[in-house]
């Protein structure tokens, strides 16, 4: 028997080429035949989750694994309106940012309409948008940043949602507050206006705009964020979207329910007061930093960064060879040609530690690229 593919899936889906994920550690370890492996690949926490999700996790019995969890992250939304002074009806929970993403399209968007983001952000946005056979409008960067009067230019009156993500995730740049707020009053409710704040906790800067405070005075706000970052919990897959109960209550239409476990629900509300862990993660990932535009500059490699825990490098070489180079040394980092950055990696910024292997390592890569 045959399967009629050719006839079954849409044009839009035999277009798609799916994401491939990469192995597992310990297979890439033998692959590569190394014997360590430092991810700074994927922005993750190297401190781990904070001490009080850790016991969550610890203590976790294992009887309650039979039980279905909580529809609607009952408690953890509960937490979250209270450390945000919002109602929980605000709040949806969702498996990582990531399945978020899906239920904003799928709400607001029907076959002709359009999302618009930049061409050079986290590329779930367009992903979704794709392969639900919807026009994804990628506007070029400025200056490595979201290019505001540009995205706003291309408004039609299909366009659905805009995605901006706040700071970018590659390029660390973001919008202040001033300006996501020209942005949010010319849009003036005819859209949808999603804010990815997934690394929002690492920023610092005094003009860095709280999309959750926006929320109140633009009922056409979403906000992302995700508890897979500075949180440490990427592994139990959990984010969440906020925004006017009235937005909120028509996006939870489309939501799955018991898609997020016990143990990320669990953990989570643990996470959400842990400000200690929020304060010694950003110290760590300022050090991290300096020294690493340090060492780059003194290695005579441009790089482009700002705010989030992680950094992107140019290299005077492919950087699916210097991947290959820095994997067999055990430093895993993200290659960028993939996310239209060819010969630019993405390093996340980690301990004291890993960013010395990786520098001592990248040294090589670069010493062994330079002998002809
Ligand atoms: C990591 C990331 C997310 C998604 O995180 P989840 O693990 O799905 O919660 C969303 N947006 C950006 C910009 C990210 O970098």
């Amino acid at each position: 028997m045959q399967v009629a593919l050719d006839r079954l899936l849409p044009e839009y889906i035999k277009k798609f080429e799916a994401y491939t994920p990469s192995k597992p550690d310990a297979e890439l370890m033998k692959l590569y035949g190394c014997s360590r492996l430092i991810r700074l690949n994927n922005n993750e926490n190297p401190l781990g989750p904070p001490p009080a999700s850790q016991e969550v996790l610890r203590r976790f019995p294992p009887e309650k694994a039979a039980q279905y969890p909580s529809g609607d992250a009952f408690y953890l939304r509960r937490k979250l309106a209270e450390r945000f002074d919002k109602d929980p009806d605000q709040f949806l929970v969702g498996n990582g940012a990531n399945e978020v993403i899906a239920f904003v399209i799928k709400a607001f968007c029907r076959q002709g309409d359009n999302i618009i983001t930049a061409d050079k952000t986290f590329a779930v946005y367009e992903w979704v948008a794709t392969f639900s056979g919807l026009e994804a409008r990628l506007v070029p960067l400025k200056d490595h940043g979201f290019d505001d009067q540009a995205m706003l230019d291309r408004i039609d009156e299909r366009t659905k949602v805009l995605f901006v993500c706040n700071p970018n995730n590659p390029t660390g740049r973001y919008w202040n507050r001033a300006r996501l707020r020209r942005f949010l009053d010319l849009v003036d409710g005819r859209q949808i206006v999603v804010v990815d704040e997934a690394y929002c906790e690492f920023v610092e800067q005094p003009d860095f705009p709280d999309g959750m405070k926006l929320i109140e005075e633009y009922p056409n706000l979403v906000v992302f964020r995700t508890f897979s970052k500075m949180y440490g919990l990427a592994g139990l897959r959990i984010g969440y979207l906020a925004g006017s109960e009235e937005l909120v209550a028509a996006i939870r239409r489309t939501c799955i329910v018991y898609s997020v476990n016990t143990l990320a629900q669990e953990s989570a509300s643990a996470a959400v007061n842990q400000d200690d862990h929020v304060m010694r993660t950003r110290r760590m990932v300022n050090e991290g930093k300096s020294f690493l535009t340090r060492e780059l500059a003194r290695l005579g490699l441009p790089c482009i960064g700002g705010e989030g825990n992680f950094l992107m490098v140019r290299l005077p070489m492919s950087d699916t060879l210097a991947y290959r180079s820095l994997m067999k040394q055990g430093v895993m980092v993200r290659s960028m040609t993939g996310f239209r950055f060819p010969n630019h990696i993405r390093v996340t910024v980690s301990t004291a530690q890993a960013m010395e292997a990786f520098i001592e390592a990248l040294t090589t890569t670069l010493k062994a690229h330079e002998i002809p």
